[in-house]
């Protein structure tokens, strides 16, 4: 798939052209395309303390571009959007969760989303929040959702690559009043757009493909209802939960490539899938760009691009652990959507219900013919 197949005829650049221009300010004559990090505690500030710069916890020059920049792959050609990056995907989840949910409210979270999820869910619960959960397949979650004041969703799901059909919970969602959030984590913005789907927050972890060096962590919620992001605002001030200005300025560079690396990594991860498909020794094989996968259909209503993640078994951990240990471009590493290959047993960590055999692999930038290669040799070379 090309950046092109979604986007309609006229309205507007690219992708790719989108992506490499992000965010830049005017051009100043002898003065850098992206300026550089500005490292700031506090900023020159006589008299009354208006902004737009203060203080280095409340506002940063460097955040500023980068935000924008998010925001114009978060919704392109909007001008209404918010933007604020955090110090973590955790942060920025954290941010929205604890900012618009108080005691006695009902919130509705996906049970098969990220590991750190069920923690949260401990904290909610304590701050007297009622927590419902339910799969994300099957648009579960909507069998739960009945007076709830948030709905929070994850698709495509992580580990499990299900796919809810985004239009119609935001639909009943938003019949009933609830709130609608969506981690686009996996996605990127470059492979779906909450906001134009309908949904009131899109947050993300920066950690993954958005930034995809596997360098740096960060995280970011998007909006079009100022209300809703003046108290997002106020808890990043209040928790201090932001990124450095080094963090900051490395994403806005990383962003420039992000259709290179989102074409080429959802290629490879295709091309992955395709290869272990029909393999006697892979079950449960998942990837929402496989034609005949569970997901697809949905997926190809809502997504412009299929992500970089595929999971799959192997018959039982040991060899699961031996066909990691062959892999020679691929690192046993967690995390996804490096342009450097990596893939992990995921049953290792406890927590997601996993067969003990589970593979999460995270398709990289590499020469697809040699990604393939190797993992084929090491399926090879990992059985008994
Ligand atoms: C990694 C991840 C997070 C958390 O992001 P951090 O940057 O590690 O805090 C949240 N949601 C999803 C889907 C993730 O993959």
């Amino acid at each position: 798939m090309t950046s092109g197949d979604f986007d309609t005829p006229g309205a507007g650049p690219g992708d790719g052209t989108r992506a490499v221009r992000a965010g830049l300010p005017e051009p100043v004559k002898y003065e850098p395309t992206l300026p550089g990090p500005v490292f700031a505690a506090h900023f020159h500030l006589p008299g009354e303390p208006t902004g737009p710069y203060t203080y280095g916890r409340d506002e940063n020059p460097t955040w500023t571009h980068l935000e924008r920049a998010i925001g114009e792959l978060e919704a392109p050609g909007e001008d209404g959007v918010e933007t604020l990056a955090f110090a973590s995907g955790m942060a920025a989840i954290s941010a929205v969760l604890f900012s618009q949910l108080r005691a006695g409210d009902t919130v509705v979270l996906p049970d098969d989303g990220y590991q750190v999820l069920p923690l949260v869910r401990e904290q909610l619960t304590a701050y007297g929040i009622e927590v419902r959960t339910a799969p994300t397949g099957d648009d579960a979650q909507l069998g739960v959702l009945g007076g709830a004041k948030l709905l929070w969703i994850e698709t495509p799901s992580n580990p499990g690559l299900d796919v809810c059909d985004l239009r119609r919970l935001v639909a009943a969602a938003h019949a009933q009043g609830t709130l609608v959030a969506v981690d686009n984590t996996l996605a990127t913005p470059l492979g779906q757009r909450p906001l134009e789907l309908g949904a009131d927050f899109s947050v993300a972890s920066g950690t993954k493909m958005l930034t995809g060096h596997g360098d740096l962590l960060l995280g970011y919620v998007a909006s079009r209802n100022a209300g809703l992001m003046a108290a997002v605002r106020r808890w990043r001030k209040i928790v201090g939960a932001i990124p450095g200005p080094m963090e900051a300025w490395l994403a806005h560079r990383s962003l420039a490539t992000l259709q290179l690396r989102a074409d080429r990594q959802t290629a490879n991860a295709l091309a992955v899938a395709g290869a272990l498909r029909g393999r006697p020794e892979v079950s449960g094989l998942r990837y929402p760009g496989l034609p005949d996968d569970p997901s697809h259909k949905v997926a190809a209503q809502q997504m412009r691009r299929f992500g970089c993640v595929v999971s799959f078994s192997l018959p039982t951990r040991a060899r699961a652990e031996r066909f990691l240990d062959a892999l020679r471009i691929v690192d046993d590493a967690t995390s996804f959507g490096g342009v450097r290959s990596t893939a992990e047993r995921r049953g290792r960590w406890g927590g997601d219900a996993v067969p003990e055999g589970f593979i999460r692999f995270s398709a990289g930038a590499e020469d697809p013919e040699d990604l393939v290669a190797d993992v084929l040799r090491a399926l090879e070379e990992s059985a008994e």
